[in-house]
C-alpha cells in the first residue's frame, strides 16, 4: 500500500468541507482497488516567543510584510499566497515528519507495513498566486506539484472550487485531489472525459465525471502496482530514483 500525507492549511469555515472530499477519495481508492491511501495529518508545530510554553497549533504562515500578494481581480482585490512559499513550507513539513517517525520507528523497532509517505498533499483554502509573472497561476483551477530528492510535494487551494452548496464544494475537490493524485503517480493530462482532463471553466470541472477515463486508471494502477513492486525488488537502490528539483504546472 502506497500512502500519502495529506494535510490542510487554512480556515476552519472550509475544514468539513475538505474532510468530506478527503474521505470520499479514500472510499474510491478502496472501492476500485487502488493501492494508495491519504492519510489525514494535523500538522502540529509550536509556535511564538514562548515557545514550549505554548499548546500546539496548527502550521502558521508567517505573515511576514511581503509574502502575502494582492491582486486585482475582476470581482476586486484579493489576498493571495505564492505557491513557491506553500511548496517551502510543505517541503519542510514533509522532511521533518519522515525524520520524527522514522525516530519513533527505530525507537520502537517498529517494521512497519508501509513506506513513510513520500508525498503529501496539501490544501490550502487562500488562494495561491505565483511570483512568476509569465503564469497568470490565480485564473488556474488545479494544483501544483513540485518533485524535490525523490519528495512530492503538491498544493492544491480550494479557493477557486467554492460553491455555497457544500456537496458541490466537495465534489470539485474531490476531482482535484484525484487528479494530482494521478500526477503523483505518473499521469499526464487527458482529453476525456476524465479527471486528468484540467478545465478551462468551473461550468467545465462539473461536468467532467468523478473519476477516471478508463486508459488513465489502467495506467494508475499499472504504475501503483510497479512504484509496489520496485519496494519490494530493490528497495537498496533508492537513491537512483532522486531528481533534480523540478516543478510543473498542474
Ligand atoms: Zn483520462
Ligand atoms: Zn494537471
Amino acid at each position: 500500500m502506497k500512502t500519502v500525507w495529506f494535510v490542510y492549511i487554512g480556515n476552519n469555515s472550509y475544514r468539513d468541507v475538505v474532510f468530506y472530499a478527503y474521505t470520499d477519495v479514500n472510499k474510491y481508492l478502496a472501492e476500485n482497488n487502488i493501492p494508495i491511501r491519504l492519510i489525514f495529518h494535523h500538522p502540529r508545530v509550536r509556535a511564538g516567543e514562548n515557545a514550549e510554553n505554548m499548546p500546539e497549533k496548527d502550521i502558521i504562515l508567517e505573515s511576514k510584510p511581503g509574502f502575502t500578494i494582492t491582486i486585482n481581480t475582476g470581482k476586486g482585490k484579493v489576498v493571495a499566497y505564492p505557491l513557491e512559499g506553500i511548496l517551502d513550507v510543505l517541503y519542510g513539513w514533509l522532511v521533518k515528519t519522515r525524520h520524527e517517525v522514522q525516530e519513533i520507528y527505530e525507537m520502537h523497532q517498529i517494521e512497519p507495513d508501509d513506506e513513510i509517505p513520500d508525498t503529501v498533499i496539501g490544501v490550502v483554502s487562500f488562494p495561491l498566486v505565483t511570483r512568476n509573472p509569465y503564469l497568470d497561476f490565480y485564473e488556474k483551477f488545479l494544483g501544483i506539484q513540485k518533485k524535490v530528492s525523490g519528495l512530492n510535494i503538491i498544493a492544491v487551494s480550494v479557493s477557486p472550487f467554492y460553491h455555497p452548496n457544500k456537496l458541490k464544494f466537495s465534489n470539485r475537490i474531490f476531482k482535484a485531489i484525484l487528479h494530482e493524485l494521478g500526477h503523483a503517480f505518473g499521469l499526464d493530462h487527458c482529453s476525456e472525459n476524465c479527471v486528468m482532463n484540467p478545465p478551462s471553466t468551473i461550468e467545465e470541472w462539473d461536468s467532467r465525471v468523478p473519476d477516471f477515463c478508463p486508459k488513465c486508471f489502467l495506467e494508475l494502477k499499472r504504475n501503483v502496482e510497479w512504484k509496489e513492486n520496485k519496494r519490494d525488488n530493490t528497495s537498496l537502490q533508492r537513491g537512483e530514483e532522486d531528481r533534480e528539483s523540478s516543478s510543473k504546472d498542474a
